[in-house]
């Protein structure tokens, strides 16, 4: 399948020189230092040691995981960062400086292995997802017609891959997303490899880009390239015999694409909460599956305005008893941040506090339900300071902190949350799914 080039934008030559090279370097941001990292896509990827962080040896079998002995049994939070630096389009949201931004936040909170020591684990030196794993959701077709665009994107600078979005792609998009859906991937191994050792293994976050959960089975949509929580679920499964999966969508949007790759599979239970009415339309209350998989997909559109109190009532009320019901082997988490009240895609009232409460519920539902194995992906936030403080609260809570949102957040910019109509879509969802 051919990647229609819709559009085109000047690109930096030394960039497209690495490329043509196979050779693709990014900065990785830190306050004293800066580590550039070579990747080579044949090979795996290295990188010169850094204090507090996680090596794998270019292994060619990767199920195996992470030895349990590198995390430590005290980890409570594991990352990895895949913060995509080639794949960028001046001014657009899903914009390179993302992932830079939550790890500037991180280190200036105090918040990584060099303050935490061995409390924090920063997994570096995974490896890209094989096409075999991308081909585990998306059609042969897409990825080795995404594989091709590449040397448009190489020539234009810049190419639209998908108009709905808008969803751009240069010349590294490629090896970048396969970067992206390869660190959920290695996360995925190294909460399995920590709950074998530990009843309290750290959980973990993907902190990744491109985002995945609008990308649908036969291509890119909103912003999104790869599924990158869909690949590792389906990972999970394969490599590890975790056969229930249960994935928790947060962010404002519906997350169309993990919906569509799982809609017929009563073994992956994907619930989404989202902005009804926001892009891309879909999610609707009655789309609850189909087939074998007939109620195990869960769409809750809550109405705009929509903040803290609704999320803490649709997480008592829907989240636990589904989750409970369901019993799952593993927890994925689509953790999208443009539900904030400052974020500038959507009209949610979440603040940071609101992303404690999830990130300290969703760990604590982990521990009482699948041993403790979770692992966080990041898909969407594009107000780059809630954003940051966001996942910031989110770290704090993996790591059984005080929350700092009274700090943090501004009450004054709250408005009355709408919560009759809340109310009444809870009631409505638990009559269709008979809890
Ligand atoms: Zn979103």
């Amino acid at each position: 399948m051919e990647l229609p080039a819709v559009c085109s934008a000047r690109f930096g030559d030394n960039l497209l020189l690495c490329v043509r090279n196979h050779v693709y370097s990014h900065k990785k941001y830190s306050k004293n230092k800066i580590t550039i990292k070579y990747i080579r896509p044949e090979k795996g990827y290295s990188s010169k040691s850094v204090r507090g962080t996680i090596y794998c040896s270019n292994q060619q079998e990767r199920n195996a995981g992470l030895p349990s002995d590198h995390i430590g049994t005290s980890a409570k939070v594991i990352y990895a960062a895949a913060p995509a630096m080639g794949h960028n389009q001046e001014s657009h949201p899903e914009c390179n400086s993302r992932v830079p931004a939550i790890l500037t936040a991180l280190e200036k909170m105090k918040l990584t292995s060099k303050f935490r020591g061995l409390d924090v684990v920063e997994v570096q030196n995974f490896r890209p997802a094989t096409t075999d794993d991308i081909r585990s959701v998306h059609a042969g077709p897409y990825i080795s017609g995404l594989e091709k665009a590449m040397y448009q994107a190489s020539e234009k600078g810049l190419i639209f891959i998908e108009g709905s979005g808008p969803t751009y792609a240069t010349a590294t998009t490629f090896q970048e997303s396969l970067l992206a859906a390869g660190a959920g991937i290695s996360l995925v191994d190294s909460v399995v490899a920590a709950s074998k050792v530990s009843k309290d293994p750290p959980v973990a976050f993907a902190l990744i880009r491109p985002p995945g959960h609008h990308a649908v089975p036969k291509g890119p949509m909103g912003f999104c390239v790869f599924g990158n929580i869909a690949i590792a679920a389906r990972y999970a499964q394969r490599a590890h015999g975790l056969k229930r999966v249960f994935i928790i969508d947060f962010d404002v949007h519906h997350g169309n694409g993990t919906n569509d790759a799982f809609y017929e599979d009563p073994d992956i239970f994907f619930l989404s909460t989202h902005q009804a009415g926001s892009y891309p339309g879909t999610g609707k209350i009655d789309q609850i599956g189909s087939g074998s998989g007939e109620g195990s997909t869960l769409n809750l559109p809550l109405p705009g305005g929509s903040g803290d109190t609704a999320m803490r009532k649709v997480f008592d009320e829907v989240i636990v008893p589904c989750a409970q019901r369901f019993k799952p082997d593993i927890i994925l988490v689509s953790a999208g941040y443009d539900a904030h009240l400052l974020d500038p895609l959507a009209s949610f009232q979440f603040t940071t506090g609101t992303y404690y409460m999830l990130a300290s519920s969703i760990k604590q539902l982990a521990k009482d339900l699948c041993g403790g194995r979770c692992v966080f992906f990041l898909e969407g936030g594009y107000n780059l300071t809630s954003l940051s403080n966001s996942v910031a609260e989110t770290f704090r809570a993996f790591l059984g902190e005080w929350s700092l949102a009274a700090e943090l957040d501004d009450p004054s910019y709250l408005h009355e949350e709408p919560l009759n109509k809340v109310k009444q879509i809870i009631e409505k969802v638990k009559h269709i799914h008979s809890f």
